[in-house]
């Protein structure tokens, strides 16, 4: 089954929106497989985002993400990737449509609730940096 990545980052935490986010995708239809509030340590954060590391915002970017809890999740599902990035919306919550997370909850593009993998190689890598197998069902 695929499966990808979700993350509720720093700002999704803080505003209550950890079980708005499940709700939508429980609904949808997909199936949590993990889930953990946690802190990110340095060292994960800049793993997770080292795609980003020789843009200008990569530091604000590490400092938002370990700043407080996030709830990092695995879902699994068919198009479970693809389909999810559509649920999130576009990463600048102003481009973002009605009816997405984004569009309907985020504020700036630092602060826009929400991370997913881009693509299958990307939920692979960020899983197996999250979560241990037996964190698993
Ligand atoms: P995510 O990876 O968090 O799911 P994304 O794939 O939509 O978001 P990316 O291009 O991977 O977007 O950027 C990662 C994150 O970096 C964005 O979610 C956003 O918080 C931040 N970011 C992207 N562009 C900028 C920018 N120009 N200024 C500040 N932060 C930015
Ligand atoms: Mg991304």
């Amino acid at each position: 089954m695929e499966k990808t990545f979700i993350m509720v980052k720093p700002d999704g935490v803080q505003r209550g929106l950890i079980g708005e986010i499940i709700s939508r995708f429980e609904k949808k239809g997909f199936q949590m497989v993990g889930g953990k509030l946690m802190t990110i340590p340095r060292e994960l954060a800049e793993q997770h985002y080292t795609e980003h590391k020789e843009r200008p915002f990569f530091g604000e970017l590490v400092q938002f993400i370990t700043s407080g809890p996030v709830f990092a999740m695995v879902w699994a599902g068919d198009g479970v990737i693809a389909t999810a990035r559509q649920m999130m919306g576009k990463t600048k919550p102003a481009d973002a449509d009605p009816g997405t997370i984004r569009g309907d909850f985020g504020i700036t593009v630092g602060k826009n609730i929400v991370h997913g993998s881009d693509s299958p190689e990307s939920a692979e890598r960020e899983i197996a940096l999250f979560f241990k197998d037996e964190e698993q069902v």
